[in-house]
C-alpha cells in the first residue's frame, strides 16, 4: 500500500485544477478504502474548474474532486461486515446524516445536513478515496466497468423518469446533456410511447436520436411548442422531465405539458425563472416536483435492475478515456459540449 497518491484537485480559490501527490487517506472503523478504477467528469465539476458564483460560496479548497466512479476495495474497516477487499463497488456520494427530519421519514436524498463527496470531501479523482460502509454500492457482475462509473447521473435520470408513472406515457426531454441524453434512453426503457427532446447543441440533437427520441427539436430554429402539441392532437405531453436549468427551455416544457400531465425539474437555473402559474400549472391540474439526487437506494435498485436487464443502451454517450495527467484537454471539450461523457483512470487505462 503506497503512502501517497495522484489526485486531481482544487487547490485554491480561483480558476482551474491541478494534479497533486497527496497522503492515500486512512479509513476509520466504519469507512472503506477503494482503489478507483474508472471516474467520470460531471457538470458540477466543470463548474468547479472555471470558480463561477455558485462554487466560490461551497468549495473549501484544498479538496480532491471527482464523484462519479468505480473501483475496488482496497481496505475496509474493522467495524464493516459487508464488505471485503476485491469487491468491486461504487457509491452514493451524497452522505445523508441520519437523524435530521427527513432522513427520519426515509427521504435521506433531501437530508438537511447533505455532504457530497467530491465537493464537501475528498473525492475519486484520485488512486484511492474514502467512503463510509453505508454508501457504497455493491456493483453486479453484469454491469460493465465504464456503465459503473457514471451511475451517479444515470441515477439522477432514473429518479427523475421514475418519479411518476411512464409506461404508455408521451415524454418531453428539455435538455440533452448527459442527463437528459440517459433520460431519453431509461424513459423508452420503462415503456414511454414517444419521446420528444429538446436541445440547441447540434452534437447533441445528434446523440438524441441515438439515444433513440422520437422527436429531436431545436428551439432556436423552431417552435418546440408548436410542434408538439401538433403531433400530440394538441393535447401535449404526458409527462416534462426537465433536464436543461434553461429558463426558456422551462418555460417551454410547461406549456407543451397536457393538462393533468406531471412536470419533474432536475435541471438547476441560475437565475430566478418566471412561469404563467395560473395557466401552465394551476388550470393545468400538473403535477410539479422537483427532484434532487437518487433516491437512497430504491434509485440504486432500480438501475441496477434495467442495467442488469440490458434495457438501456449508454454506449453513444461514451467518449474518449484518458489518464488524470490530461484532464484539461477534456475538461475543455465537455466545456464546449463536444462529448457526453469522458472518462478518467486515475490509477492508469491498462490495470
Ligand atoms: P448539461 O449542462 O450538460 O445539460 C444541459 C443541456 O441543456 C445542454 O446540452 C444545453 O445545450 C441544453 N440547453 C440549454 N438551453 C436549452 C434550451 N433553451 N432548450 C433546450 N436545451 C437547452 O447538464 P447535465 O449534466 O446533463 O445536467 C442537467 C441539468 O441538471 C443541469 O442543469 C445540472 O445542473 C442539473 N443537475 C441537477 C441535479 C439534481 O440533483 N437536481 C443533479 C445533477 C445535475
Ligand atoms: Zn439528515
Amino acid at each position: 500500500m503506497p503512502a501517497n497518491m495522484t489526485a486531481l484537485r482544487k487547490t485554491q480559490a480561483g480558476k482551474g485544477l491541478h494534479v497533486e501527490k497527496i497522503q492515500v487517506p486512512s479509513i476509520g472503523p466504519t469507512e472503506v478504502l477503494v482503489r478507483v478504477k474508472a471516474t467520470s467528469i460531471c457538470g458540477t465539476d466543470l463548474h468547479i474548474y472555471g470558480w463561477d458564483r455558485w462554487s466560490q460560496g461551497r468549495i473549501k479548497p484544498p479538496v480532491t474532486l471527482g464523484h462519479e466512479f468505480c473501483g475496488i476495495v482496497e481496505q475496509v474497516g474493522e467495524e464493516v461486515s459487508a464488505l471485503k477487499a476485491g469487491d468491486r463497488v461504487s457509491a452514493e456520494m451524497h452522505l445523508n446524516c441520519g437523524h435530521c427530519h427527513q432522513c427520519r421519514l426515509g427521504q435521506a436524498h433531501i437530508c438537511q445536513n447533505l455532504r457530497i463527496i467530491g465537493i464537501d470531501l475528498d473525492g475519486a479523482f484520485a488512486e484511492f478515496v474514502k467512503i463510509p460502509a453505508t454508501n457504497i454500492w455493491k456493483l453486479d457482475p453484469a454491469i460493465p466497468e465504464h456503465y459503473a462509473a457514471i451511475l451517479d447521473p444515470l441515477g439522477n435520470a432514473v429518479h427523475t423518469v421514475l418519479a411518476g408513472t411512464i409506461a404508455g406515457q408521451t415524454v418531453l426531454v428539455t435538455g440533452c446533456g448527459p442527463i437528459g441524453l440517459m433520460s431519453i434512453a431509461v424513459a423508452k426503457a420503462c415503456g414511454s410511447s414517444t419521446v420528444f427532446a429538446t436541445e440547441t447543441n447540434p452534437h447533441r440533437r445528434e446523440l438524441a436520436q441515438e439515444m433513440g427520441a422520437n422527436y429531436v427539436l431545436n428551439p432556436a430554429t423552431e417552435d418546440p411548442v408548436k410542434k408538439i402539441l401538433e403531433a400530440t392532437g394538441g393535447t401535449g405531453v404526458d409527462v416534462l422531465l426537465e433536464m436543461s436549468g434553461n429558463p426558456l427551455a422551462i418555460q417551454q416544457g410547461f406549456r407543451a405539458l397536457r393538462a393533468g400531465g406531471r412536470a419533474s425539474l432536475l435541471g438547476i437555473p441560475t437565475e430566478n425563472v418566471p412561469l404563467d402559474l395560473v395557466q401552465d400549472v394551476i388550470f393545468k391540474g400538473a403535477t410539479v416536483q422537483g427532484i434532487y439526487g437518487r433516491r437512497m437506494y430504491e434509485t440504486w435498485v432500480q438501475m441496477t435492475a434495467l442495467l442488469k436487464a440490458g434495457r438501456v443502451n449508454l454506449e453513444p454517450l461514451f467518449g474518449e478515456r484518458i489518464e488524470l495527467e490530461n484532464f484539461e484537454a477534456a475538461f475543455a471539450k465537455l466545456q464546449n459540449g463536444l462529448a457526453g461523457k469522458i472518462l478518467m483512470y486515475p490509477n492508469g487505462i491498462h490495470k
